[in-house]
């Protein structure tokens, strides 16, 4: 996606070997109207696949699938990190392990709001190491769900994320790839 493309490389910065902050547009500040085109593109690539609710983890990829949903024309669902007195107790849950904090945490859903029938479409901020989204896979196939697909912002392809959930026969389909940083500026595919 051109525009994605663009703005990764204008706009992103190089954290460290392998974290990129896109803070101004994706991450904290937010380009609603590139979100937009986002969501769209999104549609477009998954538009056969008949979603019936759009998945996500909290907290960075709420802004991007409640966007796309509105194009689906689907609810959303977050994964929620914390434990809550909110959250019905009957959950279905997974582990989930974060290379960008070096912790694992529990990812947590409803057992009201993934349900046999649905057909889900997993849409995340970034691909790394795959984990987030196995979590939520792992989620799905609790609830007895299909996996529609996954759509993801931005990979980093030089992490094994993408290989591993390809590899799996994921149907995952990323905006911009990152192949690599060098002189700290992203290079992308
Ligand atoms: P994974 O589970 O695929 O290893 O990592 C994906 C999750 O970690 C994403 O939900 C995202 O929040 C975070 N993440 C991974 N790599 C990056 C990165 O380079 N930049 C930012 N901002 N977040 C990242």
């Amino acid at each position: 996606m051109e525009i994605l493309k663009k703005r990764i490389i204008e706009d992103g910065r190089v954290v460290g070997k392998d974290i990129l902050k896109v803070d101004s547009f994706l991450n904290h500040q937010i380009d609603v109207r590139l979100y937009n085109e986002m969501g769209k593109e999104f549609l477009e690539l998954f538009k056969d696949e008949k979603i019936t609710k759009i998945l996500t983890v909290e907290a960075s990829g709420i802004g991007i699938a409640c966007i796309a949903a509105q194009y689906f024309d689907v609810p959303v669902v977050f994964a929620k990190k914390t434990e809550s007195s909110n959250l019905d107790s009957d959950t279905y849950e997974s582990q989930v392990y974060s290379f960008t904090r070096a912790k694992t945490y529990k990812i947590r859903v409803s057992k009201r709001y993934i349900n046999k029938g649905d057909r889900l479409l997993i849409i995340d901020d970034f691909l790394a190491n795959g984990k987030a989204v196995l979590g939520l896979m792992d989620i799905i196939s609790q609830a007895g769900a299909t996996l529609a697909g996954v759509g993801i912002v931005i990979e980093k392809g030089f992490q094994e994320g993408g290989k591993i959930l390809r590899e799996m026969g994921v149907n995952l389909k990323s905006l911009a790839v990152v192949r690599s940083f060098e002189d700290g500026r992203a290079i992308l595919d």
